[in-house]
């Protein structure tokens, strides 16, 4: 299994990534964890335009998921003719809201180039990946992601404040994404972000292999994250993300 993170700015693009995307690849299937603003144009550095099989979204927020309306664009009007529909395993209120964010009806929205399924709490296929999420803490229904294969593990935190649920999902997870938006300070938000402490935090409770600090908000230095997290009790490898960086998990 492959990891290549292909955005992975907070809250809106930066001068050096796109907003949240990941792309994960076994077998030749291409998946995508988030869809956010700018991703679609970093992506075509890493695989073809056409070349994405399914797509996760964690949650509605638009630094997560607004890229899939300009990847309506490519695949129901490619000059080549229109590209199969894809799954997008995404919150139960998508097909509507991105509907309307890309300017259509909402019959047919978005069908003609996806296939929506509703998330829930559960374990399901999608490809080769066995994928499990659970809900995190943030103000709009939001999924944390554990994507497996061949007995690696990723899991990823999508925007979450402090999350029991977070620990038990990247369990002994070989690597974790965590989101780090937050500098560190007493009186933190409680249901919104994270801290680059609170993600180390949660990557040493969880045991997992390799913390990546993730969805890094510009107006920040990310040094000052990684500060923060040295502080987190995390005795693993820990670094932060970076657009482009690809991870091997064998
Ligand atoms: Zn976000
Ligand atoms: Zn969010």
């Amino acid at each position: 299994m492959k990891l290549t993170i292909v955005g992975c700015s907070g809250s809106f693009p930066g001068p050096d990534s796109p907003s949240s995307c990941y792309l994960l690849e076994a077998e030749g299937y291409r998946m995508l964890l988030d869809f956010g603003n700018g991703a679609l144009g970093a992506l075509q550095r890493h695989i073809g335009l056409y070349d994405v099989d399914a797509i996760c979204l964690s949650h509605l927020h638009a630094d997560h998921c607004l890229d899939l309306c300009p990847y309506h664009v490519v695949r129901t009007y490619s000059p080549d003719g229109p590209r199969p529909r894809i799954p997008v395993h995404a919150p139960a209120d998508a097909p509507r809201r991105l509907a309307a964010a890309y300017g259509m009806p909402d019959e047919p929205g978005l069908d003609t180039a996806f296939d929506f399924a509703a998330l829930t709490p559960g374990t399901f296929e999608v490809g080769p990946f066995e994928v499990t999420t659970a809900r995190m803490n943030h103000p709009v229904e939001t999924f944390g992601f554990r994507v497996s294969y061949g007995g690696r593990s990723v899991a990823y935190s999508a925007d979450t404040g402090e999350s029991a649920e977070l620990v038990k999902l990247a369990a002994d997870a070989d690597l974790l994404l965590c989101e780090a938006s937050f500098l560190d300070r007493p009186d933190l938000p409680e249901a919104l972000h994270l801290s680059g402490r609170q993600a180390a935090e949660h990557a040493a409770r969880a045991g997992a292999g390799t913390l990546v600090l993730t969805h890094l908000v510009p107006w920040y230095d990310p040094a000052d994250i990684l500060r923060d997290a040295s502080r987190g009790g995390f005795g693993g490898r820990m670094e932060l993300a970076r657009s482009g960086a690809v991870y091997d998990l064998g």
